[in-house]
């Protein structure tokens, strides 16, 4: 078992070359390189600016490569859910951002010849409920009145019954990291590329931005924030606008002669879809702030994928994405800032959305019309965002006193550990060499108390979902400082 995706897969580890970063002052600067980094770059690459792109890591290691990569515009019940938030205007209007970005892969694949295993084919919502008909019967009828032929059915060729759904046709899948790795080359003989820079603040100056990293500080007249979670909170203020939402995938080869995608709309999320001859089932969906045990998640994935299956997953891994409290994604220019961009919240359909914000962000830049500005405007107010936010504040408040009170959750294991020690507290964990490993206890974004995950051995943070390996080093942000501690209070601990 391994807790790679299924597309990290035969791709080479640490392929860059290290590139020192030599290059203080650009006109674009695109702070990190998943689908939506790339994306910019990718649009801006023949501008007339000069673009560089900085990654705290190796391009595309992060969000983007532990997606299922659906490429779709049948996302659940998103039409009715806009319809009522907003209105029939900009639900529609949404709908077009996804069919437009999905035409978008469509015409880079081919017009760089991209081997990404692009396919076409059949996507498919379904409830395992009766009263989730009404729901899907509501988002056939949207669906086909903008003219999308769609059909009921009764029945799916899954290894458990449904009660009902839809299915559409002209959806698509692909390989995500073969199509932002194949961008990456073309971008490169164009756009410098450095990667193992972490972007730790942004600074207004007069008429630029000062972005400290950990190779020295570049001077930007324009900044793109394209890395998943903003790691500042003013401005815009995402932790109050958003949420976490985790997923547990599991794949492996079976002799299902298929190729659909299909997704459940009910409260226990069932997410399908096939890479050549693997089957890819995500499943124990959970908003982070609601469940800290999550080795209990990993295994029931896995044993639901067992049972359903009778096989072993060959891959498991977790993925999370960042939820908009209003269902609408957050692109564009920050209010009173401008020429500083952030591009977030995408609801778990960020192949869509972080090439329809590639592309916005390159047209907000070049000062060219695209339909999809005001619609996910990042300073923009609802009240359902309102209500959502303050449900919100008390899930915090929920999560940050339970890690509080219990300091570790994970109190099955015997090798994890919280200690105070001059009134500071650290996580303590045991490797299978019996070597101590200690790193502070609280995340450095906001300060929440971070939770030990027993499955891939990384301290978590269980309000806005920044990860830490053994030792302390970021893994996944919004957190973009260490929490590794100095020899010296390791020493005062054995004391
Ligand atoms: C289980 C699951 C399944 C999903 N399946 C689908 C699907 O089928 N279809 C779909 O459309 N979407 C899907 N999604 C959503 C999709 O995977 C994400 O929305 C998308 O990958 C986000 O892309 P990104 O470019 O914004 O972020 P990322 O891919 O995370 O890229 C951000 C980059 O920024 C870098 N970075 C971060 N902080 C810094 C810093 N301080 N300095 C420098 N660099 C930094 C990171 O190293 C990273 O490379 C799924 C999500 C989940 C959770």
């Amino acid at each position: 078992m391994d807790n790679h995706s299924l597309w990290e897969k035969g791709i080479k580890e640490h392929q860059h070359q290290n590139q020192k970063l030599n290059q203080f002052q650009t006109d674009i600067l695109i702070i990190g390189g998943g689908i939506t980094g790339i994306t910019t770059a990718y649009f801006l690459m023949n501008s007339s600016q000069n673009v560089m792109l900085i990654d705290k890591s190796e391009i595309g290691r992060g969000a983007t490569s532990k997606t299922t990569a659906k490429l779709n515009y049948l996302q659940g019940i998103i039409y009715q859910k806009l319809e009522k938030n907003f209105d029939t205007k900009i639900s529609k209007n949404y709908f077009d951002s996804q069919i437009e970005a999905i035409e978008l892969v469509k015409k880079i694949v081919k017009k760089e010849k991209i081997n990404c295993d692009l396919e076409q084919c059949d996507s498919f919502i379904f409830t395992k409920e009766e009263k989730g008909i009404p729901k899907i019967e509501k988002e056939k009828n949207i669906l086909e009145s903008w003219g999308i032929p769609c059909e009921t059915v009764q029945n799916l060729p899954l290894p458990f019954p449904i009660r009902y759904g839809m299915v559409v046709h002209d959806t698509y899948t692909f390989h995500p990291l073969k199509y932002l790795l194949h961008l990456k080359k073309i971008i490169q003989s164009k756009i410098p590329i450095y990667e193992g820079v972490i972007a730790y603040e942004i600074t207004p100056q007069k008429n630029h931005y000062l972005v400290k990293t950990n190779q020295g500080n570049i001077l930007a007249r324009q900044v793109v924030v394209a890395c998943h979670y903003p790691f500042f909170l003013f401005p815009s203020m995402i932790p109050i606008k958003t949420y976490i939402k985790r997923e547990y995938v599991n794949a492996s080869k079976v002799s299902f002669p298929y190729h659909f995608t299909a997704i459940s709309i009910d409260s226990n999320l069932h997410s399908i879809r096939f890479y050549k001859n693997y089957f890819i089932y995500g499943s124990h969906q959970h908003r982070l702030t609601n469940q800290i045990a999550y080795h209990k998640n990993y295994e029931k994935s896995k044993s639901d994928f067992q049972r359903f299956f009778s096989t072993e997953p060959e891959y498991t891994w977790m993925n999370q994405d960042i939820m908009s409290n209003d269902d609408l994604p957050i692109i564009g220019e920050i209010k009173n800032h401008p020429g500083l961009y952030l591009a977030t919240a995408y609801n778990a359909w960020g192949m869509t959305n972080g090439t329809i914000a590639g592309k916005v962000i390159c047209d907000l830049i070049l000062k060219k019309p695209n339909s999809y500005i005001d619609l996910f405007q990042p300073n923009r107010f609802h009240f359902v965002g309102l209500f959502h936010s303050t449900l919100g504040a008390f899930h915090y408040a929920k999560i940050y006193l339970q890690t509080m009170i219990q300091k570790n959750p994970v109190f099955e294991s015997n090798s994890v550990y919280v200690v105070k020690i001059n009134g500071k507290y650290y996580g303590v964990y045991y490797d299978e060499t019996g070597q101590k490993h200690i790193v502070s206890h609280q995340c450095p974004h906001m300060k929440c108390n971070l939770v030990f995950n027993l499955e891939e051995k990384t301290w978590d943070c269980p309000c806005h979902g920044s990860r830490f390996d053994i030792d302390g080093n970021v893994l996944e942000g919004p957190a973009n400082y260490s929490i590794g501690i100095d020899w010296s209070e390791k020493k005062a601990d054995s004391q």
